[in-house]
This record gives C-alpha cells, sequence and structure tokens, in this order.
C-alpha cells in the first residue's frame, strides 16, 4: 500500500484491519446515490432515491414521497456493523434492534430478561472478538468463534446449498460477495496490489481535478 498516498487513504475512510473503505458522504470522487431523507446514508439506486428502510417507514406512517420531511431521522447508522453494547465486548452485534452480539443475545434469551437487566448484571462480561468471517470478500465477524461466518453468509451458505446440493464450498468462500454495509466498500479478498491501484486511481483522478495534488510514490 505504500504507492498509495496516506493522507488520500485516511479521507476515504480506508480501514487496513478490515480492508474496508467508508467514502465520506458527498466525497467529490465517489457517486454513491444517497438515500434523500434526512439524516439516512443509505444507498439508493432507485428513480425515488429512497432506500427500502426509509421506503417502508414512509409506507408505515402513510406518508408520500412528497413528505419526507415528517419522517423521523432513521435511529441508528448503518455504516457499519456495531459493536455489543455489553461493555468491553467486542463482537459485532446481531442485528441493530438486538444491539448484543449473538453469544449475548443468546444468553440473554436463555436467562429470559430484558436487554437494560442482562447488560447491568454482574455476571455479564464482555467476550473478545470471533475472528473473521470465512468468506474472502467479507469484512465481518463470525458469529461464534467456532463458526466459519457472519450471519449474512451463512445464511447465504444455506441458500446456496438448497440451489445446489453439489456445492463447492471452499469455491463459494472465493467468489462469494461481501454482506452489505451502506457506504462501504470491501476489498478484502482482493490482491493486494489491485487494491494499491484502484486506490491510485482514484488518488490520480483527484488530482487531476487540480481539487487537490496527490503525488503517488513508488515504494520499495
Ligand atoms: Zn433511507
Ligand atoms: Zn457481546
Ligand atoms: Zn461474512
Amino acid at each position: 500500500m505504500a504507492i498509495v498516498d496516506k493522507a488520500f487513504l485516511t479521507e476515504m475512510g480506508w480501514d487496513p484491519e478490515r480492508a474496508v473503505l467508508s467514502p465520506p458522504d458527498g466525497h467529490r470522487l465517489v457517486v454513491r446515490p444517497v438515500c434523500q431523507v434526512d439524516g439516512c446514508s443509505t444507498t439508493a439506486t432507485n428513480a425515488r432515491r429512497i432506500c427500502f428502510s426509509c421506503q417502508a417507514r414512509l409506507a408505515a406512517a402513510g406518508l408520500g414521497d412528497d413528505q419526507l420531511g415528517l419522517l423521523p431521522p432513521p435511529g441508528r447508522s448503518r455504516r457499519a456493523p456495531a459493536t455489543c453494547v455489553v461493555a468491553g465486548c467486542a463482537r459485532e452485534r446481531v442485528s441493530g434492534p438486538a444491539g448484543l452480539c449473538r453469544a449475548h443475545d443468546d444468553q440473554r434469551r436463555c436467562l429470559g430478561v430484558e436487554i437494560d437487566a442482562f447488560v447491568a448484571h454482574s455476571d455479564t462480561v464482555g467476550l473478545p472478538a470471533s475472528g473473521p468471517c470465512l468468506v474472502g470478500a467479507c469484512p465481518r465477524q463470525r458469529r461464534h468463534p467456532s463458526g466459519c461466518y457472519c450471519e449474512a453468509h451463512q445464511l447465504r451458505l444455506r441458500h446456496a446449498r438448497r440451489a445446489d446440493p453439489a456445492l463447492d464450498e471452499l469455491r463459494w468462500r472465493r467468489t462469494e460477495p461481501a454482506a452489505s454495509l451502506g457506504g462501504q466498500v470491501s476489498l478484502r479478498g482482493v490482491d493486494s496490489l489491485v487494491v494499491a491501484r484502484s486506490s491510485t486511481g482514484s488518488a490520480s483522478a483527484a488530482s487531476w481535478n487540480g481539487s487537490r495534488p496527490k503525488k503517488p510514490t513508488c515504494g520499495p
């Protein structure tokens, strides 16, 4: 990654651990149609420029496309998988509303208590991260340390197996796309030279636009 300007990578929200780019909304080099609802950063490629989640919220509230201003902003950012709300827990939460990782959510269900009581309980302790999902392109954690895949890929694998009982799972891991994360681009599983070249291409475009000169430097 030495051939790419570090400041440019920072500007594009590069996370080297997860190999994910998170360009800021409205960046001059990234044309991403963002949902037009206030406070929503989800990609919306349809003609209405309203993401599926906001379409559902509009319908539930009985509002039309010309009444977007009456819709409250979505409750949470969809840009990254958030971590579990248990103090010191490094695992990703199962889903936004759940707030807990798979292990803690299972524990809470067993105990039959509400999330607030579970989090406050002295026996509830944080867990170390589960390790990466084995799908090459996926930046998420596995559901369990002993498992192989994140929630989304576990489900996708089940569907893929149903469609093709002779599925080559190792090949599937190499070719399956990452689970979608609003506004993020996963470069996991992509050869590092290709990653560097794609980023350099964007950096050169920035320079060409005259907005900020970026000199790619040749590293060893
Ligand atoms: Zn939206
Ligand atoms: Zn947890
Ligand atoms: Zn995954």
